[in-house]
């Protein structure tokens, strides 16, 4: 799963990007950060030569024991930038003691997926330290997840449910949390966590350092973040919007009814080698799939309703390359660590702009031949408003695909009764076209993703 970690770090990528600074700091090594010797040991085994921008910067402060506010997203090394120092701290100050471990380490990421890997990053890097791990989620039963707690562990991962739960339930106690962790915060208020994330940190000890990491920083999420720190320092690394301009982006205008036909003929290209499909609803990812298989192309989903073994084997299918397509909703998508994807496809596209940045910078690292394409029908040309706002681009369209759409649908389906006047019910039975409401959906709700 690390293995592809050159296309992630290209240099002429960071060269390009970086600022003069950075040139000179790219000769930085691990060994320059003061990192302990078995940490050393196992970066080494990882082939991670020079640490990345935010590593460069959050290492040192957070060994320096500040609290730190992180904006910054995943794919830039955060995970190791904030599990190093810890396990540095947690190997220096308690390793060798031979009573049952307590939780002194405690991460809380939004997503099941993204907690597996950063349960793994910390066993990875921790491998030579003697410290225990541990990863906990919902949508599985508690179990397992409890003894491998009882039996002792010094870090704690864990989706904010079902810590709570266990904390409720006498299982899991903070009371000798040193280091706090809270990953992906503005996913967490997306995904309404933040009631569950007050709750928590009513128990965590005063006396912790404290890491806050959020790929964008609304006043919420601000608000938030001075609820947890206290005097600390900032990292800033790389804004999402510059991931529009390495990825090579294409829309399509297309009517809703033929995004599937669209898709099909998209995917029987051979260029296509790995792809994931976005969607807007667990519900319509299920049907891409049906639909999908009922053209010979074999493509799974991974959203929020599947089961947590049913989404693993789809995302371990589509790492190891015997699946070819993967449908996915944003809320499932999230955290998705996968290398050389070929194509991004918005079968739908995002009502939120940033979740467009988000998803395409899945693919397309400089060097590589990654590509995003967008489907657009007329109801979503509201968020393509807001998209091109965002990236300051106008995406290029694509003219001469076989299924252009001109803007105008034309209602087939039989008209439900409505109190309109007869006059104007009798357009739409002789056939006539309208144009669609182009008023912005104001719901960002998540819960059908
Ligand atoms: P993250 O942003 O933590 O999700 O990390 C993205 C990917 O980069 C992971 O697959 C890491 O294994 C990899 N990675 C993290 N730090 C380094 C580094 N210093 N050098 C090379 N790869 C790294």
């Amino acid at each position: 799963m690390y293995a592809h970690i050159i296309t992630i770090w290209d240099l002429s990528e960071l060269y390009l990007q970086l600022p003069p600074l950075f040139l000179y700091k790219t000769t930085m090594t691990f060994n320059d950060l003061h990192i302990a010797e078995p940490i050393l040991k196992a970066l080494k085994a990882e082939g991670y030569k020079h640490p990345t921008p935010i590593q460069q910067q959050s290492i040192p402060i957070l060994l320096d024991h500040h609290d730190l506010l992180g904006c910054a997203q995943t794919g830039t090394g955060k995970t190791a930038a904030f599990a190093i120092p810890i396990l540095q701290h947690l190997y220096t100050n308690h390793a060798n003691q031979n009573r049952k471990s307590n939780i002194k380490a405690l991460v809380v990421t939004p997503t099941r997926e993204l907690a597996i890997q950063i349960a793994d990053s910390f066993t990875t890097y921790g491998k030579f330290t003697g410290l225990k791990n541990t990863v906990i989620f919902g949508g599985v039963k508690q179990q397992k997840q409890v003894r491998r707690i009882q039996a002792g562990i010094d870090i704690l991962v864990a989706t904010p449910g079902r810590l709570l739960d266990l904390m409720n339930q006498g299982f899991i106690s903070l009371k000798d949390v040193e280091y706090f962790v809270l990953d992906e915060a503005d996913q967490m208020l997306d995904m309404g966590f933040i009631h569950d994330i007050k709750k928590l940190i009513a128990k965590l000890p005063q006396k912790r350092q404290s890491l806050f990491f959020s790929a964008t920083m609304p006043p919420a999420i601000v608000e938030l973040s001075a609820n947890i720190l206290g005097n600390h320092k900032t990292v800033t690394i790389k804004p999402q919007q510059t991931t529009a301009e390495k990825v090579s982006q294409k829309l399509y205008y297309v009517s809703k009814g033929n995004k599937t036909k669209l898709l099909i003929n998209l995917l029987e290209e051979d260029e296509i080698t790995s792809s994931i499909v976005f969607s807007r609803t667990k519900h319509g990812a299920n049907k891409i799939v049906k639909q999908l298989a009922n053209a010979g192309i074999n493509a799974d989903a991974i959203h929020g309703n599947k089961s947590q073994p049913a989404r693993q084997r789809a995302l371990n299918s589509f790492r190891e390359g015997s699946l070819k397509v993967l449908i996915a909703t944003d809320i499932a998508a999230r955290g998705i660590d996968v290398d050389d994807i070929s194509h991004i496809i918005n079968y739908d596209l995002p009502n939120v702009p940033e979740t467009y940045v988000h998803r395409i910078g899945r693919t397309g690292r400089a060097g590589s031949s990654g590509l995003a394409l967008s489907f657009c029908a007329v109801d979503e040309r509201p968020f393509l408003r807001d998209i091109q706002k965002l990236i300051k681009q106008e995406i290029e369209v694509v003219e001469d695909h076989i299924y252009p759409d001109d803007g105008i649908e034309v209602l087939t389906a039989p008209q439900k009764k409505s109190s309109r006047p007869a006059s104007k019910k009798k357009n739409y039975r002789e056939g006539k076209s309208r144009r669609w409401n182009t008023r912005k959906p104001s719901s960002r709700s998540n819960k059908n993703r």
